[in-house]
């Protein structure tokens, strides 16, 4: 899963400042840290990690894209040349298929927030052990409504076909397994869910898998948390991504739903592609703010 890799790799920092209203005013000095507590280590993902697991905000934010995305099935359902595929990935026809729609699965229907917690906790990052661990424990939750929604869609006859990164043949199993047990519907052999590496189209990029559901499918809604859940190429600069999203602004909250990740995604590594290969990382995320006002 190389979008977690990118994230812990001491690139994620807080996005959270626009999260809060205004500066608040001097409050009361805190008090005096006792000589028994220790101050524990600074961590680029504490702020990031803990609005998604205590803040009322983000559960309400994720609810409600769920409930727009439930709407516009409800639209897409009744509107046969409604298709989410971009430009180039869908074939004529599509409008006589059967109805699916296109999740991502890590921070778009479940939580993998304890695993980036226990990170922050350990002052420790990105590990493939790590991440292999925590894979088969199998312990990923559900985002708030999201198995709701998924019955719902289940419900009005449309398929759900998860598209992960993680990785095929070693995270297939717990995956699925992880997925079911939250009670998503999963077909008895898995074929819902396509991991990266899947036999059945190996690219890293997703778009290869969109194009393998639509040839049996026309694809109603697209869901993720990262631009390359919609597009191929988002891997890219700032300017490149922008550029690659511009012809579906008017897609977004429609055919294309995006859910909040301000831990870890392909957006740091995008900053630092605008950096020369030797930037201290740190720096070059810095160098990136806009402050002059
Ligand atoms: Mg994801």
């Amino acid at each position: 899963m190389n979008l977690l890799r990118a994230g812990l790799a001491a690139l994620t920092f807080v996005a959270l400042a626009a999260c809060t209203t205004a500066p608040s005013r001097p409050q009361a000095a805190a008090p005096a840290v006792s000589a028994d507590q220790t101050t524990p280590p600074a961590h680029d993902n504490l702020n990031a990690t803990l609005w998604m697991q205590s803040a009322a905000e983000y559960k309400a934010t994720v609810r409600g894209i769920y409930a727009a995305a439930r709407h516009s099935l409800d639209r897409a359902l009744d509107d046969p040349n409604w298709n989410a595929l971009p430009a180039g990935e869908f074939q004529t026809g599509f409008e006589a298929k059967p109805p699916a729609i296109v999740v991502d699965a890590d921070e778009t229907m479940i939580d993998n927030s304890a695993f980036q917690a226990r990170a922050v906790i350990e002052d420790a990052g990105y590990s493939r052990e790590r991440w292999l661990e925590w894979v088969n424990a199998r312990k990923a939750a559900a985002l708030p409504g999201a198995v709701e929604f998924a019955d719902y869609v289940h419900r009005r006859g449309v398929t759900i076909f998860f598209i992960t990164n993680r990785d095929a043949p070693d995270e297939v199993e717990a995956t699925v397994d992880n997925l079911r047990q939250l009670g998503f519907p999963i077909a008895a052999d898995g074929s819902n869910v396509l991991l990266r590496g899947d036999a059945r189209a190996p690219d890293r990029d997703k778009g290869a898998r969109r194009r393998l559901i639509d040839r049996s499918y026309r694809v109603l809604l697209l869901l993720g948390d990262n631009l390359s859940d919609f597009l191929d190429g988002a891997n890219a600069d700032v300017a490149t991504r922008e550029r690659l999203m511009a012809p579906y602004e008017k897609w977004w909250g429609e055919r294309w739903f995006m859910l909040p990740n301000p831990s870890y995604g392909s957006w740091p590594n995008a900053v630092l592609r605008g950096c020369a290969k030797d930037t201290n990382p740190r720096a070059c995320l810095h160098s990136a703010l806009h402050y002059k006002y």
